[in-house]
């Protein structure tokens, strides 16, 4: 772990390193310290390496534990959501949480494959059988995922007023049904969670369970925060950044590319979803699974968005749900 020291972004706004285990390597959360009390922005996973840089860098601040009143987490996944039982439980933190999250945190704790999501693999082409070993999400998640069973809701507006500071609550769901992210109007900050990345983009995918058209979601949620008036974003993952408007265009036209690539792969041939992620990612059944199962997701969020404005047409045979373009 290179930067350890939390980095203080504005008067009390500490920007706080915490490794993963995996790539990307590390995940920033955020400290506020208010005349109530401190806040705190995301949890962290819970690995051993992350409780103690959690701790540490509480103390390198001047957090007690218990001077930590309120825990704000913009999603469920273990990156953000993992350490948040055992914050709650050492500190006596009210945790926030979407409902929309709290219902998908369920899925993290999956020890076997519903047969919903054995027959949504099918049905968009994944070769389940031929892959080998497919462990459950919660097989692999379990170890770094102590969620808390319950939390208090955010809501789109919602106002926290912590004596000297103010956050409002932005519902953006895209990402994840109902990833939030934080404003704070007073010291011009957003603090993003995943919504906004400055050198990768988030992903976004059509899951079994989840809404049906996550990338107009996302595109959506981007438009509605790209003209606030902020002077620094705070990510999950990378530096912090100011140019918002300009991240957001990027990862636009990002999008744009990638539906124009999947379009043309579907122009005058029918495919499932996986096979148009073998062609947009260049995999092939060898690939390593967490490649072959997102991108599938995600080429199935494109080819949903199509869909939904009438680019794409669907065909349902022999159990598989193929896309076509409907140019000829
Ligand atoms: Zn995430
Ligand atoms: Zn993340």
């Amino acid at each position: 772990m290179p930067d350890v020291v939390p980095q203080e972004v504005a008067a009390g706004v500490f920007f706080l390193t915490l490794p993963l285990p995996m790539k990307p390597s590390h995940v920033h959360v955020t400290l506020a310290r208010t005349r109530s009390g401190w806040v705190q922005f995301d949890s962290g996973m819970y690995t051993n390496e992350s409780w103690g840089a959690l701790q540490e860098q509480w103390k390198q601040v001047g957090c007690r534990p218990e001077e930590l009143r309120v825990l704000l987490v913009t999603h469920h996944h273990p990156d953000h959501f993992g350490a948040s039982g055992p914050i709650a439980e050492e500190t006596g933190a009210s945790v926030y949480l979407h409902p929309a999250e709290l219902h998908a945190a369920q899925h993290y704790q999956r020890r076997e494959h519903s047969p919903e999501a054995l027959a949504f693999f099918r049905r968009h082409g994944i070769p389940f059988e031929r892959l080998g070993p497919v462990p459950p999400v919660g097989v692999f998640w379990a170890q770094f995922y102590r969620p808390l069973a319950s939390s208090s809701p955010l809501e789109e507006g919602q106002r926290f007023d912590f004596a000297d500071r103010v956050v409002e609550v932005i519902a953006t769901p895209g990402h994840t049904p109902g990833h939030c992210v934080f404003f704070l109007p007073q010291e011009r900050i957003l603090v993003v969670g995943d919504h906004v990345l400055p050198k990768i983009t988030p992903h976004i995918g059509r899951f079994p369970s989840g809404p049906e058209n996550p990338l107009r979601d996302y595109l959506d949620s981007l438009r509605r925060i790209q003209d606030l008036p902020v002077d620094l974003v705070l990510p999950a993952h990378g530096r912090p950044f100011s140019d918002l408007k300009r991240r957001v265009a990027q990862i636009i036209s990002h999008h744009e590319y990638r539906l124009r690539e999947m379009l043309a792969a579907v122009h005058g041939q029918a495919r499932t979803a996986y096979e148009v992620a073998c062609l947009a990612w260049g995999f092939d059944e060898r690939a390593p699974l967490q490649l072959q199962f997102p991108a599938t997701f995600e080429a199935l969020a494109h080819l949903e968005y199509l869909r939904d404005q009438g680019k794409v047409t669907c065909e349902d045979t022999d159990g598989q749900v193929r896309y076509r373009s409907v140019e000829p």
